[in-house]
């Protein structure tokens, strides 16, 4: 058996707007990931370049700066989720960044289907329903991001004997 992990998921303002929040934490659900933190929060700018802290170097800035508006557009659901090697399990279930690249089946592939849905000032985002944490690395960082610990449950899960 793999280790147990925490990963960091963001339901993005998409998700919460067209109320799929419930249907995709279903599927996280449904996989055996337990959820031990919930909130939902409006992001702010800092939080918003903590966050994405590489994503300029990565992709230049206007993906950064369109991404960064995107996610501070509306509210967002941010859950920690815990399960066998959960990081890459839950990746799994997202799917690739653009929907349309995404396989049916995914949450990306089932629920959207555009890569590019969200436009401000010229420049597009992926407006992909979900942000879940790359690997093990970033998902620590971003746990003690959006998290404190006290906001973090230990709690035994019916379906622990079988999943874990
Ligand atoms: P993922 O969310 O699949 O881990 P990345 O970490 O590479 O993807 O990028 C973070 C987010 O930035 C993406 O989910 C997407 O919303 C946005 N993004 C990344 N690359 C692009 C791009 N080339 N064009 C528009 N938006 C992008």
């Amino acid at each position: 058996m793999g280790a147990v992990e925490r990963t960091l998921v963001l339901l993005k303002p998409d998700a919460v707007a067209r109320g799929l929040s419930g249907r995709i934490l279903q599927r996280f659900e449904e996989a055996g990931l337990k959820v031990v933190g919930t909130k939902m929060v409006r992001m702010d700018a800092d939080l918003a370049r903590k966050h994405y802290f590489d994503l300029e170097e990565r992709f230049g800035k206007s993906v950064f700066d369109v991404t960064a508006t995107f996610m501070q557009s509306g509210p967002v659901i941010a859950l920690v989720l815990e399960g066998v090697e959960a990081v890459a399990n839950v990746r799994r279930l997202v799917g690739s960044t653009f929907p349309n690249l995404s396989a049916p089946g995914t949450i990306r592939g089932d629920f959207a289907h555009t890569s590019k849905a969200y436009t401000e000032a010229k420049h597009t985002v992926a407006a992909n329903l979900i942000h879940a944490s790359g690997n093990v690395e970033e998902a620590k960082y971003e746990v003690d991001l959006w998290f404190d610990g006290a906001e973090l449950f230990e709690y035994p899960s019916a379906a622990e004997r079988f999943l874990f």
